[in-house]
């Protein structure tokens, strides 16, 4: 199967449908991912309706299977013939391929168009973040912006900050020549949470780790992808990996704020761009959360912290668990004294851009129900997510915002006050 898209044959048509309906035929005599998402019962339905015929199946059906595929990647997790395989299955890759092709043919929607580029909706929002996060709380402006750019009127959405993170860098931070490590910081971070990344830093250099925080970082494209555009993606990609590849030749880790963007870097950036400097940027960037897990294994993070939590419901993010971060943040955050981390091992429904838009609001409700039960249940306890997306879905459910794991150990350890 063909998952390059620097390779002419991943832009073949015919050779597209004869893969997908391989792989389509695969699944549906395993069935092992039946309940992960609406991509794979809608799959099977078209199937039986073709009295199983993986053949019949017409292109509007193989797309509707592939739009409705938010590469929350859980099913590769589960797979058992991804490559090396024979089958050579990567069904998020294969379902991304197709909308590619179809961006590439028809063009972008307005949606995919808007919502593929937060730095430029970060950039306006945070220019002028009062107007902007007062038109998010208007049901008429919400109104417009689902008609004009399909964003879901009833979904919550990330205010703007009102100071950039990167002008927070500069006003309060001296530029060091010495550093341990760099920051991916991320669009979250840089238009919407700007907390998240202070507390990183000062987590950080509390126990005596210098980070650089490299300016003019672009997006890591992820949301360009989720739209099919992988010219956007590969441009982005390019850029960011000409701004940290020194870093990683100098053997420093790369740290990216959000779960999303630390594995787009590690797992898309080489397949973009095929470079040796994408793969050593790959090998070098951690999630924020592994890293600082990492130091308390090895005993090198501090551990006198002056107070608790108390018990935190912590969300483990689809894009974590891919990278295998399934214990990092209970182990790091039950590192505090007095200290319960109760794990909720469930699917937010947002991926991305998909849970925004108002044509898949309804099914993002319905792949998130068993985390909203969770977190309104837990509505007394401290939330707590990596992912900042997730984050929208789980404000809604236990009526406050969700804590960055860093967030956490920056208050555990005094160094908010
Ligand atoms: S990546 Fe996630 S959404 Fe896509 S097909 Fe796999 S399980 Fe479904
Ligand atoms: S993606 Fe793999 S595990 Fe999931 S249904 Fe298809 S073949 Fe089975």
């Amino acid at each position: 199967m063909d998952y390059n898209p620097r390779e002419s044959q991943y832009w073949d048509e015919s050779r597209l449908t004869s893969d997908m309906k391989l792989a389509f035929d695969v699944c549906n005599g395993c069935r092992l991912c039946h309940n992960l998402c609406p991509s794979f019962p809608v799959l099977f339905e078209a199937v039986e309706s073709h009295d199983d015929n993986v053949e019949a199946l017409t292109a509007e059906e193989m797309a509707h299977v592939a739009d409705l595929c938010y590469q929350c990647k859980l099913c590769f997790l589960k797979c058992p013939y991804v490559p090396p395989h024979r089958f050579d299955l990567d069904f998020p890759r294969l379902m991304l391929r197709s909308k590619a092709i179809r961006t590439r043919q028809h063009g972008m929607s307005r949606s995919d168009k808007f919502l593929g580029d937060p730095e430029r909706s970060g950039r306006l929002g945070t220019s002028m973040p009062l107007l902007a996060n007062w038109s998010l709380t208007q049901p008429f402006m919400r109104k417009q912006m689902e008609k004009r750019m399909g964003i879901d009127h009833r979904r919550h959405l990330p205010k703007f900050a009102y100071m950039r993170f990167s002008q927070w860098v500069k006003k309060h931070r001296s530029v060091t020549a010495a550093v341990d490590v760099a920051l991916f910081t991320t669009c979250t971070v840089e238009y919407h949470e700007a907390g998240i990344g202070q507390a990183a830093l000062k987590v950080l250099g509390h126990n005596g780790i210098t980070a650089a925080v490299p300016s003019d970082l672009r997006c890591c494209g992820m949301p360009a992808l989720d739209g099919g555009d992988i010219a956007g993606a590969t441009e982005r990609a390019a850029h960011n990996v000409m701004k940290l590849v020194d870093y990683a030749k100098a053997g420093k880790k790369i740290l990216a704020l959000q779960p999303t963007c630390a594995f787009v870097l590690k797992q898309d950036y080489p397949v973009l761009l095929g470079t040796e400097e994408a793969k050593q940027v790959a090998a070098a960037t951690l999630d924020i959360t592994e890293y600082l897990a990492g130091l308390m294994k090895a005993g090198k993070l501090k551990r006198e912290f002056r107070s608790s939590p108390g018990t935190i419901t912590y969300h483990l993010s689809c894009h974590s668990k891919v990278q295998g971060l399934k214990k990092a943040a209970a182990d790091l955050l039950g590192g505090i004294e007095g200290t319960t981390v109760n794990v909720v091992d469930r699917c937010a429904g947002i991926d991305g851009t998909w849970g925004l838009k108002a044509e898949y609001y309804d099914e993002a409700q319905k792949v998130a129900k068993k985390l909203t039960e969770a977190f309104q249940l837990a509505h007394d306890t401290t939330a707590c997510s990596d992912c900042a997306l997730a984050g929208l879905q789980i404000e809604t459910a236990a009526d406050k915002p969700p804590r960055h794991p860093v967030q956490i150990l920056w208050e555990a350890y005094g160094l908010d006050e």
